[in-house]
C-alpha cells in the first residue's frame, strides 16, 4: 500500500484544508495533485455559506469555488475559527469580499490562469452550436427526423464579432474568431497589441454594440460590469445579434435578455453562466420542478443554449487548477507569497474602478 507522503517526508509541510462544494471529479484531481505535497485534505460536499462555514472550524485553509459565499459575515466566522488562507480553485473572485479579508488578515489566493483555451473553445462551441442549430439537429436525427426545415444556419466567417474583455480568454477567442475569418472589434479598459495584431480594432462599447453580429463577453464581474448587458445596451445592438456569455452571469440582466429574445433583438443566446446559477448549477434537479421562472423561460427558447458553468471543465484545466490551488497552499505554509495572491489593492489595479468589495 502506498504510504501517505508525510510519512515518507516528514519535513514537507501539511495544511489542514477544508474543501467546500466538492464533487467526485474535484476529489480525484486534488488527491492526485496532493500526492507529492501531503496536505490534509478534507472534502466537504456543501457549498460554503453562513449556514455551513462552521464545518471549517479549526481549518487553517479553506478551499472554495465559484458559487461559494465568501461575504464579510462568512469570512469573519472563518477567521474566528482559525482560518488564515482562502484558496480559491478558480480564477474569478467576485464572490470574495476582498476588503473584509484584508481587514481580517486573511490571505486570499486564486488560480489566475489554468487553461484559457478551455473557456475560449467552449465559447466557440456555443457560437457554432447556435449558428448551425446543432442542438436542434442532434435531437431531430435521434428521432428519425431528417428534415432541414428550421435548421437554416449562418456562417461566422465574414461576420463582425465584438469581444468584450481581451484578457487571457478574450485574446484566445479573438484568435479563434480571426481564424474563422471574422472581422474583429474589441473593447477593454486597456488595448492589447497582440489582439490588434489579429486585425481587431478597439472601439467604444456603443460602437461595438452597434456594429457586431456576434458579441462575446470575457470581462470580469465588477460593479461597473454588473448588468453590462441591460435594456439600454441591447437597444444599441443589431437586430438578430448572437450573444455569448462564458464569463459571469451577472454581466447580463437576464430579464432584459428575455425581453430581447421575445422581440427578436437577440437572434441567438449562448450562456455558460447565469446570474442566479448558485441555486441551480452543479446539482441534479432532473426530477424536480425548476422554481426559477426566469431560467425556466430561458429554456423555452429554441435559439438559446445554456450549459451549467462547464466551460472550464477539461482534463487539462482540472489538472492545472488542482496543481495551482495546492501550490498556493504550500507557498503559504512555507511563509512565501502564494503565486495566486489577490488582495483588494491588486484587484483594484486590474480595473480603474475596482472590484466588488
Ligand atoms: P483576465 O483577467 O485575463 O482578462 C479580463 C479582461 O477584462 C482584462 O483584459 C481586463 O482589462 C478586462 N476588463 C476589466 N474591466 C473591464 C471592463 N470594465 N470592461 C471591459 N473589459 C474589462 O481574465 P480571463 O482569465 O480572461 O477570464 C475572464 C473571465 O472569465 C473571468 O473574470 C471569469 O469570470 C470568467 N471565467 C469563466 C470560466 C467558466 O468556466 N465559464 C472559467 C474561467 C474564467
Amino acid at each position: 500500500m502506498r504510504l501517505p507522503f508525510r510519512q515518507l517526508s516528514p519535513t514537507i509541510p501539511s495544511m489542514k484544508t477544508a474543501i467546500f462544494s466538492t464533487k467526485p471529479y474535484d476529489r480525484d484531481f486534488l488527491v492526485e495533485a496532493n500526492r507529492d505535497r501531503g496536505h490534509e485534505l478534507v472534502f466537504l460536499e456543501p457549498r460554503l455559506s453562513e449556514q455551513t462555514c462552521r464545518l471549517a472550524d479549526g481549518f487553517p485553509v479553506v478551499c472554495a469555488f465559484v458559487n461559494d459565499e465568501l461575504d464579510a459575515g462568512v469570512l469573519l466566522t472563518l477567521s474566528g475559527q482559525g482560518t488564515r488562507l482562502i484558496a480559491m480553485r478558480c480564477s474569478g473572485f467576485n464572490n470574495v469580499d476582498l476588503r473584509a479579508a484584508d481587514r481580517l488578515g486573511l490571505t486570499v489566493a486564486r488560480v489566475p490562469a489554468y487553461s484559457p483555451r478551455a473557456v475560449a473553445e467552449h465559447a466557440l462551441g456555443l457560437m457554432l452550436t447556435l449558428s448551425r442549430r446543432l442542438h436542434k439537429a442532434y435531437n431531430r436525427v435521434r428521432e428519425g427526423n431528417f428534415s432541414l426545415d428550421g435548421l437554416l444556419g449562418f456562417e461566422l466567417g465574414g461576420r463582425t464579432a465584438g469581444v468584450i474583455g481581451t484578457g487571457k480568454i478574450g485574446r484566445l477567442v479573438a484568435r479563434l474568431l480571426a481564424g474563422f475569418g471574422c472581422k474583429l472589434l474589441a473593447y477593454d479598459v486597456a488595448a492589447d497589441p497582440e489582439v490588434e495584431a489579429l486585425g481587431a480594432r478597439y472601439v467604444p462599447l456603443d460602437e461595438l454594440f452597434a456594429q457586431s453580429g456576434v458579441i462575446t463577453l470575457h470581462c470580469p464581474l465588477m460593479p461597473e460590469t454588473y448588468h453590462l448587458i441591460d435594456d439600454e445596451a441591447l437597444a444599441k445592438m443589431r437586430r438578430g445579434v448572437v450573444l455569448i456569455n462564458t464569463s459571469r452571469g451577472k454581466l447580463i440582466d437576464t430579464e432584459a435578455a428575455v425581453r430581447a429574445l421575445k422581440s427578436g433583438k437577440i437572434g441567438s443566446l449562448g450562456l455558460d453562466v447565469y446570474e442566479e446559477e448558485s441555486d441551480l448549477f452543479y446539482e441534479d434537479f432532473s426530477d424536480q420542478v425548476i422554481q426559477d421562472d426566469v431560467f425556466a423561460r430561458m429554456l423555452t427558447f429554441p435559439n438559446v443554449i445554456i450549459t451549467g458553468h462547464q466551460a472550464y471543465f477539461t482534463e487539462t484545466a482540472m489538472r492545472a487548477i488542482s496543481e495551482q490551488t495546492l501550490e498556493n497552499v504550500t507557498a503559504f505554509e512555507q511563509g512565501h507569497t502564494p503565486p495566486g495572491l489577490i488582495t483588494a489593492d491588486t484587484a483594484h489595479a486590474r480595473s480603474p474602478c475596482g472590484p466588488q468589495s
